[in-house]
């Protein structure tokens, strides 16, 4: 049976935080598909030495711009530019951030142009200009329990990378990754209790992979510890995985994050109203 976990706070507000501008330090492709950008700025002065895994917002420059034109502040929060020159937004992960040093790691995983982030990061070099809010999402990321189901795909992997160096030396549970072929595997530093295995898509598209609801469907579901399942990744595969563990373990708000990153062939733009009617209906 699973106890409810430690509740998840609501998300931080972000409304009338100004983004903060940032430098690009160092820009590596760490696999085949993911770049790690560094940055660093005066502006992480106070930025939290605790968000590994937190949710982030970027902002970056429009086709015209060598930099985001970042809002001002109003008395009643930011004042955004014209749309023409609004900076294009997207989500991330905090992959690590260094209070002394003051750099802040994001992953991004590069999957072609098209897409602005990805675009950005695969161009990305030292000195180029980015904004970022946050960070934000639930506090903790990771509720406390007996035994723990991290699951996504590599968008994801930024932040279960950064849950799992943090877990107590104690947690015990699986992690599932999925991601295209070997190379894209990372080594992942986590607690011994906790077992890791990679999956791989291969040449099947993202949206039309089983890989993760087929692994948590064959895994024998430990009786009576409390659980906690932290779910990211692809739409299709993240609702898939969302509904059998409420369904099949009874999971429910308090000890299930299931939060879908992104969805095959729609932009953030067209997929964000989705997501937060999706993450609504998790109660
Ligand atoms: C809370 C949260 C945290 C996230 N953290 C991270 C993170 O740390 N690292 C990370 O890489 N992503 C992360 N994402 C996902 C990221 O925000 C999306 O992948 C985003 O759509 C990328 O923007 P883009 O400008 O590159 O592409 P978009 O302009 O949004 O999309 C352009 C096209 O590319 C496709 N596309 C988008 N993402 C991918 C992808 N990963 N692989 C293949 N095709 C894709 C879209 O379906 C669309 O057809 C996170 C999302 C959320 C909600």
């Amino acid at each position: 049976m699973n106890a409810p976990a430690a509740m998840i706070a609501a998300p931080k507000k972000t409304k009338k935080q100004t983004p903060r501008m940032l430098e690009v330090v160092r820009s590596e492709r760490i696999t085949p598909h993911m770049q790690r950008i560094t940055l660093s700025g005066e502006q992480l002065v106070n930025f939290p030495d605790d968000a590994h895994g937190a949710h982030i917002k970027v902002f970056l420059p429009r086709a015209h711009q060598r930099e985001p034109q970042l809002p001002t502040v109003g008395p009643d929060g930011p004042i955004w530019p014209d749309a023409n020159d609004k900076p294009i937004t997207r989500t991330y992960t905090v992959r690590r951030f260094d209070p002394v040093s003051r750099e802040l790691e994001v992953d991004f995983v590069v999957h072609g142009d098209e897409g602005p982030a990805s675009r950005w990061a695969t161009h990305a070099a030292p000195g180029d200009k980015i904004g970022l809010a946050g960070p934000g999402g639930p506090k903790p990321m990771l509720g406390e329990a007996q035994w723990y189901l991290l699951a996504g795909d590599m968008t994801a992997l930024p932040a279960i990378s950064a849950l799992l160096e943090k877990m107590p030396a104690d947690a015990h549970g699986q992690v599932f990754i999925e991601v295209s072929d070997e190379q894209e595997c990372q080594p992942l530093a986590h607690p011994s209790g906790i077992t890791v295995t990679w999956l791989y898509r291969r040449v099947t598209a993202p949206c039309e992979s089983t890989l993760l609801l087929d692994a948590v469907s064959h895994l024998s579901w430990p009786a009576d510890l409390a659980t906690f399942a932290w779910i990211g990744g692809e739409n299709s595969a993240v609702l898939a995985l969302r509904d059998y563990v409420r369904r099949a373990h009874g999971l429910s708000k308090a000890n299930l994050y299931a939060v879908p990153y992104w969805k095959d062939t729609y932009n953030e733009e067209r997929y964000h109203q989705e997501r937060h009617r999706i993450m609504d209906e998790l109660e």
